[in-house]
């Protein structure tokens, strides 16, 4: 069996429609992708399943939809425009700005972004023959300076200075805390709560890469989950093993999962682990953060807009802890996908098949029928019309019912219901299935209620 690379799975997801590059027609836009017409089916599809098990599940969750737009001073509060930034050195001679941690990485020197300026660039400065500007070839830098990610807009400004720039959100999240008063003041929660969101986020990487890991625009799926002061300990493990769980029932398997605890924490968090997944040619990396944050959110925001976003309990005012869960949906979509795709040996040939779990398959039920002439295509149509108010389905009557077999198959639809002429005798129709291959034949009367009971 040949071995599935991230390159397979890259042409895979062009040739089948389920991610472009951005902007393709014009050479391509670095760090940013289009999903495609079954991309977007499967992206919805994990979306809906966070936001059911996270959101509507769930009580003591309240879920938001909050402007991409923020205020300025939000991103000096959650410090984003002094501290959000990667160690860059420039080359003197063509003025490429490099990652100094990923350069030094690259020559066998242990470096990380979080380390401080000094000492990278130091490590950078005792390297310096080593290291080669990655466009012109030449070892001739400047000092490493950090170089801030986040990506200004001209929002509501009409003069050429654009002295107090809008940001594109840095992250996600800041939407919550903006939005923690609101919440509380309509919905009245009672502590401890959570308050969610899907949201985008947008970071001038220096070198997007690995496809849907590191791009320059992203969605993220954020929780805040608010407590009283000093009851994090219980809760944090209660809600790494909540998000443990979420990522198993989601369909990824327990062996391409680990928790990563962080090295150098924040100064204010107390705690930080990542749920790493193991991908195909990149290796285990982050999917999901789950931050213990203490008060530090909440302070910034009531210190910086002047209002009191303390928690009022019988008489007792506190500003809230905050537990936060952060997923890359991206990420978690690149995730299922390469969970998802397999080879098989089939009669000598190479069969591809995407193994996503039903729930999450952007096509649950194809229907073929066998020939393109109207005694066929007639209740062909009649069984389409019947079973798409129930699941997303394909009417497909082009080329070989082989060909239309192997392409359900790559884009992972569970089952394949073929018309026959048998069918105008006997009104019956045969059932694939997906992953054993196996055909049934079942009464047209009782198809939709087979299909209900293996899709639920
Ligand atoms: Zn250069």
């Amino acid at each position: 069996m040949a071995e599935i690379t991230m390159e397979k799975i890259i042409s895979w997801a062009k040739r089948r429609g389920f991610v472009f590059q951005g902007s393709e027609i014009y050479g391509g836009l670095g760090g940013a992708y289009d999903f495609g017409p079954l991309g977007v089916e499967l992206l919805n599809n994990i979306k809906a399943f966070w936001w059911k098990k996270v959101v509507q599940d769930r009580e003591d969750y309240y879920g938001l939809d909050t402007a991409i737009f923020r205020h300025p001073r939000v991103w000096e509060a959650s410090g984003h425009t002094t501290g959000f930034s990667d160690p860059m050195a420039e080359c003197k001679n063509c003025n490429t700005r490099v990652r100094a941690d990923k350069e030094l990485i690259k020559i066998g020197v242990t470096a990380d972004e979080k380390m401080s300026e000094e000492e990278i660039g130091k490590l950078f400065k005792e390297n310096l023959g080593k290291i080669k500007c990655v466009k012109c070839g030449k070892s001739d830098f400047t000092d490493v300076r950090k170089f801030n990610l986040l990506i200004k807009s001209n929002y509501g400004d009409f003069t050429t200075k654009n002295t107090e720039p809008v940001y594109l959100p840095g992250e996600a999240c800041q939407g919550i805390y903006l939005n923690y008063k609101n919440t509380l003041d309509s919905m009245h929660p009672k502590i401890p709560f959570g308050i969610a969101q899907i949201g985008k986020a947008f970071r001038n990487e220096i070198s997007p890469r690995n496809f849907l890991f590191r791009c320059r625009e992203f969605e993220q799926a954020d929780t805040q989950y608010f407590i009283r002061p000093n009851e994090n300990k219980d809760k944090y493990e209660e809600i790494k093993q909540e998000r443990w769980k979420w990522h198993m029932d989601l369909g990824l398997s327990e062996k391409n999962l680990r928790w990563k605890q962080h090295e150098n924490l924040v100064f204010y968090a107390s705690d930080a682990w990542d749920i790493e997944y193991n991908f195909p040619t990149y290796g285990f990396d982050e999917i999901e953060g789950v931050h213990d944050r203490t008060d530090y959110d909440l302070t910034q925001h009531t210190k910086f807009s002047g209002v009191d976003l303390s928690y009022n309990e019988d008489g007792k005012k506190f500003i809230p802890w905050i537990l936060e869960t952060s997923m890359g949906v991206g990420r978690v979509f690149l995730a299922v996908i390469s969970e998802a795709y397999v080879e098989e040996e089939v009669k000598d040939e190479t069969r591809t098949v995407l193994k996503f779990p039903k729930h999450l398959a952007p096509i649950k039920v194809a229907i073929l029928p066998l020939s393109k002439k109207d005694e066929l295509s007639k209740p062909a149509r009649e069984i389409f019309e019947n079973l798409k108010d129930h699941f997303v389905c394909q009417y497909d009557e082009t080329q070989s019912i082989g060909k239309r077999y192997r392409r359900q198959d790559e884009i992972g639809t569970p089952y394949c219901v073929t018309v026959d002429f048998d069918t105008l005798n006997d009104n019956a129709v045969t059932v694939r299935d997906r992953d054993t291959m196996k055909q049934e034949r079942i009464d047209i009367k009782e198809l939709l209620g087979y299909l209900q009971d293996r899709l639920k």
